[in-house]
């Protein structure tokens, strides 16, 4: 288990829930950050007294340095606060729940400092996820993945040969709007896409999860972190989530882990590896569970999981630039400014326009992912 926890999101879905894990595991939780100052931020840096808080905007750290004046926490700001909020000595892990590329230097910089990395930042091994493998296998910075299917497929790895493998399979729901088609897909709302039917969320990633965006981004991310090739991850449909993922391994045996549908597991898990305790999540009722079902993903009508698989054959800042461009569209989707299915057309004409780049160092990535966000931001304003 470990000793100390820095939680990068702290108010956001999985963030929330990170503190009430280390708050009934009884982790002490030493950092804190958040985009700006909320009556939120300021209740939970008051619950959990961490020595450190990191407000990414400058005026809004102002604030919350002269709301918490009457408490021993210190406040920084900007990127290189969030970097010391991972990276600084009070903790050895960090939850990384922020949402977009914004985590990929914070993750970065607590790698070097050989602390566990609860990784819940999906755009951090999307984006530069040959860079932070490596750089977590040089300096033996564990990664213990967050996200549901990740950590199934995590777990039913354990303890075995990497060459017993022959592939992931990685479930999804299929999203709300499973079986329609993209023509009937044109008039969705905001409202309606960050209704997931099963999994409690962030706007970002509901969205994400509607679109399947979410599951292309997942291939993407398993591959790194799995060290496999897009050949030997195939994507199943599964409504239900009591699967969370599956690994088939070369006897042709299959092992699956399955749960009830909280991120609290994944993210109690991530703290205590390679230990579990107690939790005071709701358990699976097999008496219940009257159907498993499983089928193929429906690529004609989610193209974006289509495009997302493309990419990870790409791969150099190919996965990168369509992540950047659909953050920025879904965003823009989310204020009203654009069309559902418009959110995979930003996607893939910025792959088309800003072109792939083989290799890419870390500066080249962060040059990809502006790129694409001011692409899609001028083509695909209003
Ligand atoms: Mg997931």
């Amino acid at each position: 288990m470990v000793s100390s926890v820095s939680v990068l999101g702290s108010t956001g879905s999985i963030g929330r829930q990170t503190l009430y894990v280390a708050e009934h595991t009884g982790i002490p939780v030493t950092a804190l950050s958040a985009n700006r100052s909320t009556a939120l931020l300021e209740e939970q840096a008051r619950r959990f007294r961490p020595k450190l808080v990191a407000v990414y905007d400058e005026a809004a750290a102002r604030d919350f340095r002269t709301a918490v004046a009457d408490t021993e926490i210190r406040v920084v700001s900007g990127i290189n606060g969030l970097i010391e909020a991972a990276a600084g000595d009070h903790c050895d892990c960090v939850v990384t729940a922020v949402s977009g590329a914004i985590g990929l230097r914070p993750t970065l910089a607590a790698i070097e400092q050989k602390k566990r990395i609860a990784l819940a930042n999906k755009e951090t091994l999307v984006c530069a996820g040959e860079i932070v493998m490596r750089r977590a296998k040089e300096t033996g910075a564990e990664i213990v993945p967050v996200d549901s299917e990740h950590s199934a497929v995590f777990q039913c790895l354990a303890g075995r040969r990497r060459e017993e493998l022959r592939r992931i399979l990685l479930t999804g729901s299929g999203g709300p709007f499973r079986g329609m088609k993209r023509s009937a897909l044109e008039s969705i709302t905001p409202a309606q896409a960050v209704k997931h039917p099963k999994w409690n969320m962030g706007a970002k990633i509901s969205v994400d999860s509607a679109t399947m965006m979410n599951k292309g981004l997942e291939f993407i991310e398993a591959m790194h972190l799995f060290s496999v090739t897009p050949e030997q991850i195939q994507v199943v449909i599964h409504p239900q989530s009591v699967v969370h993922s599956m690994v088939e391994l070369i006897d042709g045996t299959v092992i699956a882990q399955l749960g009830v549908q909280d991120m609290g597991l994944p993210i109690q898990l991530a703290l205590t590896w390679p230990e579990r305790c107690p939790s005071p999540f709701d358990t699976l009722d097999f008496y219940q569970l009257h159907e498993l079902t499983f089928e193929a993903p429906d690529y004609e009508n989610m193209p974006c999981l289509a495009l997302a698989v493309d990419m990870a054959k790409a791969g150099g800042s190919g996965p990168c630039v369509m992540s950047a461009a659909n953050e920025t569209a879904v965003h823009m989707f989310l204020r009203g400014e654009l069309g559902f299915n418009r959110i995979y057309d930003a996607a893939a004409r910025a792959v088309e326009k800003i072109g792939i780049t083989e290799d890419p160092d870390l500066e080249t990535i962060l040059e990809a992912d502006a790129a694409a966000r001011r692409f899609v931001e001028e083509e695909f304003g209003r």
